[in-house]
């Protein structure tokens, strides 16, 4: 028998991606998985089939096709009124997935310290450790807003300056699963605790047009903080097509040139005809993006309620697609064992909230929903909920 790496022993399979089968497997509502079960707006998928129809079947460039990179820095530029150089800073992916390893990998050496805000999305973790990072863990406090302890992030920074110091931050904002929306004024205090003690942000900003409450923005257009930041992002959320594996990231010339030969040798390119579509997709109106907070926001709300006449604890999302829910009103089981219960016996499947947690039992009272799913699902699941 073949060993397996030390690395592939220190993390399991996704959770998430687990409860998505066993939804499958038992008929239960997947509220899971963060993938909406509605079409992708009509706009991209033609110019998804003009790119095959005139055969765009090859590899593009590597870091993405010019006319994707320039859309993405146009981009910026509308929202942000960020300057981006889309032949030097952007970088284009198989999804912020991999723009996140790939950045991971192109700044970070075996042993180096990095720092992830707890509840995480969950590939932060197995990232740090395929990177050989060592992760350490600030608490986002959901009775306080799910703000975070200045006090506690600056003596882990401390803490680690005889070790090596911080390498990065990771930072996700509109957050999954809390639905934080990292405040101005948090970004510009992370920005100069960076600057002081010199580490790179990372940060994930996948859900920066999924906003119900607040702002987004980006923490590379505060002060002199682009310099030391990776932006990433991505065509998943905004454009509902998490199955074509597209995102990208911004960074710094020199930062972007390692982040290049990452990718490279880790997918070679983002499939080619997409990054077509993604282009002209990026153009939409600006209607189309408002219009995204708005629909969200109405599938939120019926959630929240839903939720709320169960009996669970939530907390509203300022931003992304999930709610947190406290289970301690309704069940003395743990989240894995009430989330099984839950798929078997009530027909919704929802993520374990330890699986956002580096220490499990911190978030054996919480799982999480999805509400990306179309209004009728979430009503039938809303229907369902009432079992309990
Ligand atoms: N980052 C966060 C915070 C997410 O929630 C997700 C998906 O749920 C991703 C990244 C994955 O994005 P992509 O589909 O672009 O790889």
């Amino acid at each position: 028998m073949r060993k397996i790496s030390y690395k592939a022993g220190q993390f399991t399979e996704s959770v998430i991606r687990e409860m998505t089968r066993l939804a499958a497997q038992y008929g239960a509502i997947n509220l899971a998985q963060g993938f909406p079960n509605f079409s992708a707006p009509d706009f991209i998928k033609e110019a998804a089939c003009r790119a095959i129809r005139s055969d765009i079947n090859q590899y593009a460039v590597t870091w993405g096709s010019a006319a994707l990179r320039e859309a993405i820095a146009r981009n910026y530029q509308r929202f942000y009124d960020f300057e981006v150089d889309p032949e030097s800073e952007v970088t284009v992916c198989c999804g912020a997935t991999e723009c996140m390893i790939a950045s991971l990998l192109a700044v970070l050496d075996p042993g180096e310290h990095v720092i992830v805000f707890e509840p995480f999305y969950e590939n932060y973790g197995p990232d740090a450790i395929i990177a050989g990072a060592i992760p350490h863990f600030i608490a986002l406090d959901p009775e306080n807003d799910f703000s975070f302890s200045r006090d506690e992030l600056r003596e882990l920074c401390e803490s680690l300056v005889h070790k090596g110091g911080v390498r990065a931050l990771i930072l996700n904002s509109p957050n999954n699963p809390s639905g934080k929306v990292f405040s101005t004024e948090e970004l510009q205090w992370l920005a100069e605790l960076a600057e002081e003690f010199d580490f790179y942000l990372i940060t994930d900003e996948i859900y920066e047009h999924i906003i119900y409450e607040g702002l987004h923005v980006p923490i590379a257009t505060m002060g002199d903080a682009r310099a030391r930041t990776i932006t990433i992002s991505g065509l998943s959320k905004t454009f509902s097509v998490t199955g074509w594996r597209l995102g990208y990231i911004v960074a710094p010339p020199e930062v972007a040139s390692a982040i290049r030969k990452m990718h490279d040798f880790l997918t070679v390119g983002a499939p080619a005809p997409l990054q077509d579509a993604a282009a002209v997709a990026l153009d939409a109106p600006l209607e189309y993006y408002k219009g995204l907070s708005k629909e969200y926001g109405a599938r939120r709300d019926i959630m929240l309620k839903a939720l709320s006449k169960v009996g669970f604890r939530v907390w509203a999302p300022k931003g992304a697609y999930y709610i947190m829910a406290d289970i301690a009103p309704l069940t003395q089981k743990t989240d894995v064992e009430f989330v099984r219960h839950m798929i078997r016996h009530v027909g919704v499947a929802t993520v374990p909230g330890s699986s956002f947690f580096h220490r499990s039992e911190r978030g054996a009272n919480f799982i999480r929903f999805a509400f990306c799913k179309t209004i009728e699902l979430l009503e039938k699941a809303s229907q369902r909920l009432e079992k309990l």
